[in-house]
């Protein structure tokens, strides 16, 4: 998730940086894509706190790179994807969402169905466990899609709880969702007290991962009458975006 107090910087430096991707053909539905992503980048090396100075970002976004490979494995096992599958690992998230840009040129955006946007999902939400939000929920019908699926499961999808932060426009699925792509973030973190948001404590002993474990079944759960293609979510309305 993108620091908003990032801004960017006189000096142009090229790097050579890619993204991780995998795609699981559809049976049936090969045109329509389905995208499971999270960022692999974090923000690098930085000022040292109690002499640790590498910021690991474990849940910022390792927890959704994990999510994702998870997913892989899982649909992978299951054979049964009528939808094309893409399962993709960004790079350059944290300093302005390269990755996410330059893959939104590869394809058609007309073709991508749905967009799961997974990060920071290691830490127990403000409800507690087994719930998570989604970012951007009024733009389009697919939260109502994934709590339909969730039904009696015990886990809850809400609507993003912190809309003063913008965190639809703080990650990957926004560059999507420019596009008209029902492209949302789903997360846990405590936007407003998070205590190891982009510091060097965001190390894996602080996650939660038998929570992180429920998220991510749950998440395969919700997206599966749109994995087969059953449910279509409502395209995002480009001209209310920002
Ligand atoms: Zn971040």
């Amino acid at each position: 998730m993108k620091d908003i107090s990032v801004k960017a910087t006189h000096s142009i430096k090229e790097n050579k940086l890619a993204n991780v991707v995998g795609v699981l053909p559809g049976k049936k539905l090969k045109d329509e894509y389905v995208i499971f992503s999270g960022h692999y980048d974090h923000i690098g090396i930085g000022k040292p706190e109690n002499g640790d100075s590498i910021y690991n970002g474990a849940n910022d976004d390792a927890s959704g790179i994990t999510a994702i490979i998870e997913l892989a494995k899982h649909y992978k096992a299951q054979k049964n994807n009528e939808r094309t599958l893409i399962f993709a690992a960004f790079t350059a998230e944290e300093v302005g969402g390269f990755g996410s840009q330059y893959f939104s040129k590869q394809l058609s955006p007309e073709k991508v169905m749905a967009m799961f946007n997974i990060e920071m999902i290691g830490t127990d939400s403000k409800w507690g466990k087994n719930s998570a939000y989604i970012t951007g929920y009024e733009k389009t019908n697919m939260g109502d899609i994934l709590q339909k699926n969730l039904k009696g499961s015990g886990f809850t999808f809400h609507p993003d709880p912190y809309p003063d932060q913008q965190l639809f426009y703080r990650s990957d699925n926004a560059t999507l969702a420019r596009l008209g792509v029902p492209a949302h973030t789903i997360s846990t973190s405590k936007m407003d007290s998070e205590p190891n948001y982009h510091k060097a404590s965001d190390e894996v002993k602080t996650l939660d991962l038998a929570n992180m474990t429920e998220i991510i079944k749950s998440i395969g759960i919700s997206a599966q009458t749109i994995v087969s293609g059953k449910d279509t979510p409502t395209r995002v309305d480009t001209k209310e975006l920002r």
